[in-house]
């Protein structure tokens, strides 16, 4: 839980270790122990999680004598978060480990912070910064934001297992951190104009995340194992530079209000990283900064660039662009209190290509 402090005092929660690199799956178990966790432990993974990755890490668990629990879990809804809480009651396991995805990982991160218990983020796909962050972002809550909730102990982000995901998931993850270079704007920004709180070191941590991927686009889309790690550890940094925030504000601006409204409103929504992505590419031209460069390495990378290539209508796209200022009034950004005019919306949606004139 986070403890009450005076309003211009500062609160940092980090991971205390992070594993990474090929087979660092098989050391949970280790991990745990060397942290001082004795068992048992509830792992919250997906049914196709399980088949992956679930034996190497049950017998690391095994290994080292903690007994423990699976239970699987199909979304990341407030029902899957009670079950979480539930579960944790039935047991009293000492430690939650989140394997898999980004919603096996939120359900998780809430449901552990809720029963009062610490947790271990196992990652298996990089396809968003909550692998990493003390931010969920949860489906049946009031709003369709992140918020934070605590960071994970450790995280083991085994690049052996995460390479096997489909590259669609990786592209994804590069969408979500390229988002940085319109959130850190969006932040400076909300500074200047309405005096909110702004840190330049954890500015500076996200832009260089977003950087770092830019410049290592190659090997990203090879897949290799030193990309596959460039991006992994850009996560982290995403992470990081949330927790020495304390919000999600150098990682979250404009771009993510738009992915944010395209999920309420598109009957098929893409991928948050993707849809970040194109969001990124609207706003850096809202914000008169380099969108080719955006859009290049976007392409560049093999992520959605247009509202064809994400699958989504361009009518949800303009809608989303001229609600998005209003799904959370408090985050100041490019689009301003009254957001963007519905003519505003399709110039920036055509001018940059995402919708076709
Ligand atoms: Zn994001």
């Amino acid at each position: 839980m986070i403890p009450e402090l005076p309003r211009t005092s500062h609160y940092m929660q980090f991971p205390r270790e992070i594993l990474i690199g090929t087979d660092v799956a098989t050391l949970v178990g280790e991990t745990l122990k060397r942290l001082g966790f004795r068992g048992p432990a509830l792992v919250v993974t997906g049914e196709t999680v399980l088949s992956l990755a679930g034996s190497t890490v049950l017998g690391s668990l095994n290994r080292v004598g903690i007994e423990a629990e699976t239970m699987t879990v199909q979304s990341s809804t407030t029902e899957d978060v009670a079950k979480v809480e539930e579960r944790v009651q039935e047991m009293n396991p000492d430690v939650v480990v989140g394997l898999g995805g980004g919603k096996d990982i939120d359900v998780a991160k809430l449901g552990s912070m809720k029963a009062g218990r610490s947790f271990l983020s196992v990652p298996t796909t990089a396809s968003h910064d909550g692998i990493a962050s003390p931010l969920v972002s949860m489906k049946g809550l009031d709003r369709p934001y992140s918020y934070v909730a605590h960071s994970p102990m450790a995280i083991v982000a085994d690049t052996s297992i995460i390479d096997k995901s489909p590259y669609r998931l990786i592209a994804s993850g590069c969408g979500d951190v390229v988002a940085k270079y319109t959130a850190v704007r969006d932040w400076k920004l909300a500074h200047r104009i309405k005096n909110e709180y702004y840190g330049d070191a954890a500015a500076e941590l996200a832009l260089m995340s977003s950087r770092v991927v830019m410049k290592n686009a190659t090997t990203i889309r090879a897949m290799s194992e030193a990309g596959v790690r460039t991006l992994v550890e850009a996560l982290i940094s995403c992470g990081a530079a949330m927790s020495i925030a304390g919000t999600s504000r150098p990682c979250s601006g404009a771009e993510h209000l738009f992915s944010h409204s395209l999920t309420m409103i598109a009957p098929k929504p893409a991928l948050h990283g993707e849809q970040c992505g194109v969001g990124t590419i609207m706003c850096s031209y809202l914000h008169g900064a380099n969108w080719q460069m955006i859009k290049d390495f976007l392409q560049k990378i093999g992520a959605p660039t247009t509202a064809k290539e994400l699958g989504i209508e361009p009518e949800y796209i303009l809608k989303a662009l001229t609600m998005a200022h209003s799904i959370r009034p408090e985050r100041y950004t490019i689009l301003g209190e009254s957001g963007l005019t519905k003519d505003a919306a399709l110039k920036v949606a055509t001018i940059t290509g995402v919708v076709e004139q």
